[in-house]
């Protein structure tokens, strides 16, 4: 760690200190500035025994996901992945992010959570520009195709780099989002399930049995939880705004079959922010985790939840995500030697989506 990056942590500490950071989060995060110097000063070890420069975290992003255009005014737009590199770029995170962008073979593995007639479906419609798929929410553009089959390949580069070694973990500035995405059906913005696809990729390519994936999108995420709702392999948690929209993620949906009790639902009230999130994680993802004992662990890492978020009622802030990081970091270093992918849901207020997502990425480097 150089002089400069310890200099930021200190600040970035007594900043989170000044920001009324629970001291029970703020007591982890010494613990974790401790511990990240010790893995550090390992890496720099390794640097200079084999020459070659170490980063934590893998930054995926491409141009190719501005291509999936919709109207002008809606939400989900370019702008979103635009303010975070730019976000990103000013604060001189950047340049200690392995830049990777996306792998070609998604098509192939799309298929082990979509069916192949809805992906043929959806790549017509955008050829013949219809303007959606299956409901006006999910606006398509010529391009939107390639830009969903990307957006899953930038999953899979991310997972790559982390099970290769490359890497400890990953954030993925990718788009269209995916989490509402069914197997045969596209709504809330969402086409393919991005996560839903990693968590098979994992498993299969991989060999690791059980994949634990953290949704804290302000919507529940319907489509990864229908994805593996019986399944004992894929634990799904979900804190999320209810009611709201799409309606799903009541407390008593907890999976069914072989997968009964590995999907837990948090639905919260509108107006909830960094304490009862905090309260969730450490109450209700703690146990579930250690029961669990996680292989991998995947973040449906969408920041609507954010303080002033046009879409979102909660008021979580760019801290408050920065103490969530910590939490599904500590059970990563716990459990699967750190390895995490995070992978961008909503955030629908530009400024603070850019001010999150940075928080989130500079806790996980
Ligand atoms: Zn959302």
């Amino acid at each position: 760690m150089s002089l400069a990056d310890r200099e930021l942590s200190r600040r970035e500490v007594v900043r989170l200190a000044l920001c009324g950071v629970s001291l029970g989060c703020l007591d982890s995060r010494l613990e974790a500035e401790r511990g990240v110097s010790v893995t550090k000063s390992e890496h720099r070890g390794n640097r200079i025994g084999k020459k070659k420069m170490v980063t934590e975290t893998a930054f995926v992003y491409d141009p190719i996901y501005l291509q999936h255009e919709t109207p002008p005014g809606f939400s989900e737009s370019p702008q979103r992945l635009l303010s975070i590199v730019k976000k990103l770029e000013k604060e001189k995170l950047l340049g200690h992010l392995l830049n990777i962008s996306y792998s070609p073979d998604a098509l192939e593995w799309i298929t082990t959570v979509h069916k192949r007639g809805y992906m043929e479906r959806v790549k017509t419609i955008c050829q013949q520009g219809v303007g959606y798929v299956d409901s006006p929410d999910v606006p398509v553009s010529g391009k939107s195709y390639d830009a969903a089959v990307a957006a899953v390949g930038g999953v899979l580069a991310a997972v790559d780099a982390v099970m290769k070694g490359k890497v400890r973990n990953a954030f993925c500035a990718i788009r269209p989002p995916g989490h509402h995405a069914l197997e045969n059906r596209a709504m809330g913005f969402c086409i393919f399930n991005n996560v839903a696809v990693a968590a098979r990729y994992i498993q299969k390519k991989y060999k690791l049995a059980r994949v634990l994936i953290v949704d804290w999108d302000v919507h529940h995420g319907n489509g990864t939880q229908a994805a593996f709702y019986d399944d004992s392999t894929v634990f799904y948690f979900s804190v999320h705004q209810y009611p709201f929209y799409p309606g799903t993620g009541a407390a008593s949906e907890k999976g069914t079959g072989k997968g009964l009790n590995f999907t837990l639902n948090a639905p919260l009230p509108a107006g909830c922010g960094d304490t009862e999130y905090q309260k969730v994680f450490e109450e209700k993802l703690n146990p579930a985790a250690l029961d669990f004992n996680p292989d991998f662990i995947l973040i449906s890492s969408g920041f609507d939840a954010q303080i002033n978020d046009p879409i979102g009622g909660m008021s979580v802030t760019p801290e408050g995500f920065s103490c969530l990081t910590r939490i599904v970091m500590d059970i990563a270093r716990k459990y699967c030697s750190g390895r995490i992918v995070s992978v961008l849901e909503g955030g629908y207020n530009l400024e603070q989506l850019a001010a999150s997502a940075a928080a989130h990425i500079y806790q996980l480097r």
